[in-house]
Parts: structure tokens; sequence; C-alpha cells
């Protein structure tokens, strides 16, 4: 917990019985307080004190009358979503993008701003502010509504601590936002890199519900991954676990803009699909598309060329597949996870891009169940990482800590 004065009612919710119950009727909503005493193994007097205090404070709802096995019908609960809500923010490459959500990570605003080319961590800092203030201005909400504000941040981030230790887009590092933010606001706040959350919303969320080991890919111009493990997120020691763009696949590869050499993001990526478009001589189709501005040349054109049947186009995403089909079979020998998600604007190529991707896993993983490893797209879509960053605060609030 962070060192600032917690609003009132985070603090009341994560008290060990309440978080237990409430996340207990988050999972089996709608559900008696008998079927709660069953499954929290907790007296079924403590679950009646808990639930009239949670009732009390317009946290759960009694809904319908559910089946009776004899005696009385039970009185089912379910929780009031609308009783506090979450900020979520994505500090992407060019702009920030926020959201409000209900306690079911259902958006109720949207907002984004773009940055300026030249930033400090005080602009940066003052960004974020300012994004969080219009979000919930947008949103109808009061401020004293919002029990926690997520943060989805690209590059290395000491979630812990809440910093962004290296941000490659703005070329920034060490910025405090935890501190900054929850000095400002007063509320807890949570930061975590950008494809680390985008995994814990499709986890909780999107297509990675029920499933225990999960592993969502991000290929944008860059390349992440965030990993489930046993149903959370895996950050290994430094917080480094998923930079599967910094893969090395070619011993005597490009060198990388982390200063090594045969990454898979010198190999597959958004950047590297635009870059061989660019370079090829069979691009007329795209060249035509753009007025011969090939700076205007981008994956999002190379996929609608290839939807016309510009044969070029189909060829360069499925370069991109199989590129990325090498790091996807290696990640599947290594971690061997149920479902592999992929997320991020080359994704958004669908079956161009994931079709050859499978081909390449299919041939190459280890086993036949490993070759059969499901991989489909992200649920949350361009949402993801804001539902993901408002997850984290979900996160927080519906687990049991001892310790509180
Ligand atoms: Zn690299």
């Amino acid at each position: 917990m962070s060192k600032v004065q917690m609003t009132g009612s985070f603090q009341w919710m994560k008290t060990l019985n309440k978080s237990t119950i409430l996340n207990t009727i988050r999972l089996h909503s709608p559900i008696s307080r008998a079927d709660i005493a069953k499954k929290t193994k907790l007296t079924p007097p403590t679950v009646t004190n808990i639930v009239a205090e949670l009732l009390e404070a317009n946290l759960v709802r009694e809904s319908k009358v559910g089946t009776s096995q004899g005696g009385r019908k039970p009185i089912l609960l379910t929780i009031n979503d609308r009783h506090s809500f979450i900020v979520g923010i994505d500090v992407g490459g060019h702009l920030i993008r926020a959201v409000v959500t209900d306690l079911n990570a259902k958006i109720q605003a949207k907002c984004e701003i773009e940055l300026p080319h030249e930033l400090t961590n005080s602009l940066l800092l003052e960004k974020i502010k300012v994004v969080i203030h219009d979000v919930v201005k947008k949103s109808s909400v009061s401020m004293d509504k919002v029990i926690g504000i997520g943060i989805g941040m690209h590059g290395i981030v000491d979630y812990l601590k809440g910093v962004a230790v290296f941000a490659p887009n703005f070329q920034l590092s060490d910025i405090p936002i935890k501190e900054e933010i929850e000095g400002h606001y007063h509320i807890p706040t949570f930061v975590e890199n950008d494809v680390r959350a985008l995994a814990l919303g499709e986890s909780w969320y999107g297509n990675g519900q029920g499933i225990e080991n999960v592993i969502c890919i991000n290929v944008g111009i860059g390349i992440g991954a965030g990993i489930i493990l046993n149903n959370e997120l895996f950050h290994g020691q430094n917080g480094i676990a998923g930079e599967f763009g910094h893969v090395i696949v070619d011993m005597n590869g490009k060198q990388c803009s982390c200063g090594s050499f045969g990454c898979l993001q010198t190999i597959a990526g958004g950047a590297v699909l635009r870059e061989r478009a660019l370079q090829s001589e069979q691009n007329q189709y795209l060249l035509q598309k753009v007025h011969n501005n090939a700076e205007d040349i981008n994956g999002a054109l190379i996929f609608e060329c290839a939807q016309e049947g510009d044969e070029f186009s189909v060829q360069l995403l499925a370069e991109t597949g199989r590129a990325l089909g090498i790091g996807v079979t290696n990640l599947i020998n290594l971690m061997n996870p149920t479902r592999i998600i992929v997320g991020g604007g080359v994704a958004k190529a669908g079956e161009y891009v994931l079709g050859p991707l499978r081909d390449v896993v299919r041939q190459r993983a280890l086993t036949t169940q490993a070759r059969e490893t499901e991989i489909i797209e992200s649920k949350l879509g361009d949402d993801g990482t804001v539902i993901g960053a408002a997850t984290l605060v979900l996160k927080d609030l519906f687990s049991p800590q001892i310790s509180s």
C-alpha cells in the first residue's frame, strides 16, 4: 500500500473477509449467502454480518430469488457495479488514452489527448493529470466516486514502485508516476507496463478468462508480451519478463533499437512490415494508394490493399506472420501456455498474419499438443490496454490481502 492517505472506501473494501466475499460474489453472481459460506469456508453468521455491511454500503445488491432446495427460497446477491468507478490510462508513444469504468470494467467514458514531440518527465505527468481530469468530467462521475487509477505505460516499468524506468518512445527515464498521481489525487494508483496490463485485462475480461496459463502478445511498432502463469501476471526478477520483442532469433541479425542484434523485433512487427513495403520494387499498388507519398504507407494500408487483392500486400503480411510464428514457437516451447492471444495494430490484419503464424507453429513446435496451441485475436481490441489498466485496480480491490 502507498504512503498516501487512501480513500476510506478502498481500504474498507479491502479488508480480508470483505474482499473474499466481494470476489466470490463477483465470480459467481448471482449467489446466495449460503453458497458464499460454502465457497469461502467462512461461517454463515460471518457471511451474513459482512453481507449486511456490504448491503448497507450499497456495494452489493439483493437481486432475484433463487430456487429453493426444500426451505425458504434464498435471496441472491450481485455486486453493485456502479458503486465506485476506476480510471484506466494507456500512455502510448504519441497519445494518452483514458477511460472511466465501473466495477465490472465496463467503459463509462473515454477520451484521449495527443502528446507533444518534446516531452519532459514533469510535462508528461501534467498531461496524465489533464487526461484524468478530462475523462472523469466527461463521465459525469464525481471524483470522490473514483476509488483507483490504473496506468499502463510503454517501456520498462517498476510496477512495485510505480515508476516508469525507461520510456523509449519519449527517451525519458525514472518518471515517478505513482508518487505524483497519488500525491495529487489521493487515490490509490497502480502502474504497469502496457502489454502486461493488456494481458491482465484479457485474463479478467477478455479471451483469457478462466485460463490459468495464457500469454498475450502485442504486435504494434514494437512487440511485447504479458505472461499470466497460474492466473497471476509473471514479472520475473526485475519486471522484464515478457520483453518478447527482444528474444534473439538471429545470431547474426540486424541491430535492434535495444542495442542488441537479431531480436524478434528486427524481423517482425509493424516497423519491419513498413520498411519492407518501402524497400520493395513490387509496391506499386501501395504507392498508387498514397499518391506516391511513400511516407504514408503503414500497416493499416497494407491490410487494406491485401483485402483488395494486392498479392504483394498479402505476401508482406504473411512474411510478418511467419516471422512472428518463429517467436511464438519459441514462446510455446518455453512456457507451454494453454492459449496465446494476439493484440495490437498488426493483429488487426487478422488471418493474413495469424494464418501463416499458426502454420509455422504447426510445423515447428515441439510436440503434437504444443503444435495445436490455440492462437487467437484479442477480444478487447483497441480498449485492451485501458481496460487492462483499470483491471490493475480491480485486481487489487478484489484480491484478499492477508496483511490488511
Ligand atoms: Zn532488441
